[in-house]
């Protein structure tokens, strides 16, 4: 043990976890804090529906403005928060402000629905769906002016629970997509089972689609597969405009990307929106 090797080492060893611990515990406190001092905000990233040119869908994506650190992202404390108990306050957060957005979107006659990210740890508790239906309720907002996005592993660490919960919610008009898909190690066959109406091409398999032949053929692939077993397909993470040429020819449907947009605030992704509809009205006629 610690101890046997020395005052010494015991003494040096403690100091150093009790410095992790008080690491922990500072950065509990700040995110609590941030919770009652709204220091959280959304922004929305646009998808592009390839067939019609329009944004019909927007990813919800949270910020921390931190005082002193400044726009802090999702990476620097939604995985902390998923470890630490504190994922289900801030989900209940992004998904009331997810909805009062989607109904001031309602009210002012804007076509987007939002998508909202959602961890494992909130898809297995059992409030989630009376939560979610409190708020749609709340706010008057049709249930098909939301999407809830799930990653796979979520879905596989409780799996019937996992499938009974998102299928209440598409019996709803609520629609469900699968995030990051592709970065999972999950049963091809079983995926394909799953309740969902779309699949999320990760970032990683739409990189390097237009300088590795290999990597487009995984993709195209993946693709039409997807499409087949009917699900709407979205890629992620599109910087270029020759994979959105790559992407239409193998029958995408939807692309999300630094190439469209990055994630905006509320009124410039309402801007943008109305930009790209000037544009495919203009196409149309
Ligand atoms: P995600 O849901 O897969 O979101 C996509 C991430 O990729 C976002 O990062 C987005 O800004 C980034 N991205 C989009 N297009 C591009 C691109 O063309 N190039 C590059 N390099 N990046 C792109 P962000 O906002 O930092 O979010 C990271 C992750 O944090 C999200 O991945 C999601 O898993 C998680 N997250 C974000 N907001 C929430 C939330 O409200 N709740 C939960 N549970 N998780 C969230
Ligand atoms: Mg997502
Ligand atoms: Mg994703
Ligand atoms: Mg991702």
């Amino acid at each position: 043990s610690a101890k046997s090797k020395g005052g010494g080492h015991y003494c040096f060893f403690t100091e150093k976890m009790r410095t992790n611990a008080d690491r922990i515990l500072k950065k509990e406190l700040e995110l609590r804090h941030a919770l009652t001092n709204r220091q959280f905000a959304l922004h929305f990233q646009p998808q592009l529906n390839l067939r019609t040119g329009r944004i019909d869908t927007a990813e919800a994506l949270i910020r921390w403005n931190h005082p002193t650190r400044g726009l802090v992202m999702p990476g620097d404390f939604i995985p902390f928060a998923e470890s630490h108990g504190l994922i289900d306050e801030i989900g209940d957060w992004v998904m009331t402000e997810a909805v009062r957005t989607a109904a001031q979107w309602q009210e002012q006659g804007v076509r987007l629905k939002v998508s909202i990210n959602v961890s494992p740890k909130q898809l297995q508790r059992v409030e989630l769906i009376a939560m979610i239906r409190a708020n749609l309720e709340h706010y008057g907002v049709a249930p098909s002016r939301i999407e809830i996005e799930i990653t796979e592993a979520a879905i596989m660490r409780d799996e019937g629970h996992s499938f009974e919960r998102l299928e209440k919610l598409r019996d709803d008009g609520v629609t469900v997509a699968l995030d990051d898909f592709g970065t999972g190690y999950s049963n091809l066959s079983q995926l394909m089972l799953l309740p969902m109406d779309r699949l999320k091409l990760d970032k990683s398999l739409i990189d390097g689609i237009a300088n590795d032949q290999r990597k487009w053929t995984i993709a195209i692939g993946m693709i039409r597969l997807a499409r087949d077993l009917g699900f709407q397909v979205v890629a992620e993470g599109v910087e270029l405009p020759e994979q959105v040429e790559l992407l239409e020819e193998a029958g995408c449907d939807f692309i999300q990307g630094y190439l469209i947009s990055k994630p905006l605030p509320q009124p410039e992704l309402l801007a943008l929106v109305d930009a790209f509809q000037a544009k495919s009205v203009g196409r149309a006629a």
